[in-house]
Formats: C-alpha cells, sequence, structure tokens
C-alpha cells in the first residue's frame, strides 16, 4: 500500500468476479484486499483499515448481512462505508440492506463503471483528498489537486511528507492520530520509519503554519498522540 492510496476491502466469494473487481479496483488506484468469506473479512477489517468496503450479500456461513451489521456495531469499523452488492432485485431485501446500515447497494449483473462511480461518491464523503477535492480548516485551504496550502490566503510552503500529514489531519478534524496511525497513514506500511521521524515532520508542519505568526492549529495529546483542532 502507497501512502494516501484508498483503499477498499472487497467481499466476494465467487473467485472470477473477485478477481474481475480486483483488478478493476487496482487499475483505478486503489489498494485492494481481498475476503472470500464473512469470516475473512471481519478478521482482516481491522489490519486493512478499508476507506470502503464492498460487500457481497451471498457468501458462505456468515452472510453479506449479518457481517454488515456487525460492523456497523464495532465503533472501530462504523463509519466505514458499506456498498451492498446483491442478486437480488426485490425492493423488500433494498430496505433491509439499508436497514441493516450499509451505505449504498449495487444489483448484479452490476456494471464496473457504475460500481466505481459508486465507491468514488462513498470516497468524497470519508476521503476526499483521494478524489481531489478542496479541505477546509478554519483558515487553512489544502487543493489536493494542485498541491497548494493557503493560510489565511498567504500561500504555505510544504514538503512533501508535510502535505500529506496536514492532508491527514485535514480529513478528519478533531481526530486524534497515533504516531503509528501516521505512519501507516503518511509514510506506508511497507516502510520501516521510527516513530521519532513523525514528531520531526510534526514540527515542520507545525512552523511552516505558524509562519506568518498565526496560532498553532495542532494539538499535541499526551500519550495518545496529535490531532488538529
Ligand atoms: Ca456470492
Amino acid at each position: 500500500m502507497t501512502p494516501q492510496q484508498p483503499s477498499v476491502l472487497l467481499v466476494e466469494d465467487e473467485p472470477a468476479q473477485r478477481e474481475v473487481l480486483a483488478y478493476n479496483l487496482e487499475a483505478d488506484g486503489f489498494a485492494v484486499t481481498s475476503a472470500g468469506n464473512g469470516e475473512e473479512a471481519l478478521m482482516l477489517v481491522e489490519e486493512a483499515a478499508p476507506d470502503v468496503i464492498l460487500l457481497d450479500w451471498m457468501l458462505p456461513n456468515v452472510s453479506g448481512i449479518e457481517v454488515c451489521r456487525r460492523l456497523k456495531t464495532r465503533p472501530e469499523t462504523r463509519n466505514v462505508p458499506i456498498i451492498m452488492i446483491s442478486a437480488r432485485s426485490e425492493e423488500v431485501d433494498r430496505v433491509r440492506g439499508l436497514e441493516t446500515g450499509a451505505d449504498d447497494y449495487v444489483i448484479k449483473p452490476y456494471s464496473v463503471i457504475e460500481l466505481m462511480a459508486r465507491v468514488r461518491a462513498q470516497l468524497r464523503r470519508t476521503r476526499p483528498s483521494t478524489v481531489g477535492q478542496r479541505l477546509e480548516y478554519q483558515d487553512i485551504v489544502l487543493d489536493s489537486e494542485t498541491h497548494r496550502v493557503t493560510r489565511n490566503g498567504k500561500e504555505l510552503k510544504l514538503g512533501p511528507t508535510e502535505f500529506r500529514l496536514l492532508t491527514t489531519f485535514m480529513e478528519k478534524p478533531g481526530r486524534v492520530w497515533s504516531r503509528e496511525q501516521l505512519l501507516d497513514r503518511v509514510w506506508g506500511r511497507d516502510i520501516y520509519v521510527d516513530t521519532r521521524t513523525v514528531d520531526v515532520h510534526i514540527g515542520r508542519l507545525r512552523k511552516t503554519l505558524c509562519a506568518h505568526g498565526d496560532k498553532d492549529p495542532l494539538r499535541t495529546v499526551r500519550g495518545a498522540g496529535y490531532s488538529l483542532g
């Protein structure tokens, strides 16, 4: 997984369908974790920390609906958007799917293009920077398409790591990120970086954000990590 790449957990028991979807998602820039059944999905979800979950309704043993219900009751996964995929088209199932907490619903056979559009629609809500959206927090504006950051209208020069750190903070103001979580998000999982490196880059980010005498928007939470506001 490369940093800032949006990630999908794909839960589908039919290998051929799983492969086609994984291929298309990866071609579209997603990091994909695949699960062939519900139990596996429930086990993988925390490690994978997906931005969106694509969940087949008809799964062996634990059904997609049950997986959805469980994910929506866990505090760690409650806010991850779930798109249910089903061969059933009856209105009653649609209602049941949404009642279980699914955020969207796609009926088989679906077009891959439509499914991708649905995934991106969920991302616009949860990971706006990955779909080129502008992020704003108080007087700070970050444009993920042009990589420009301004505060009070004045342009700030950030290094690539500081830019990714700020993006992470601005996507979820108020959320406390541990150093390990920031390492995963900003540097990527496959790279070994000391957690003290995080402090160094936070220091640089702070310095740039306060360069024009503005107040420090970042908060150090003792024993927990950092948050914006
Ligand atoms: Ca199935």
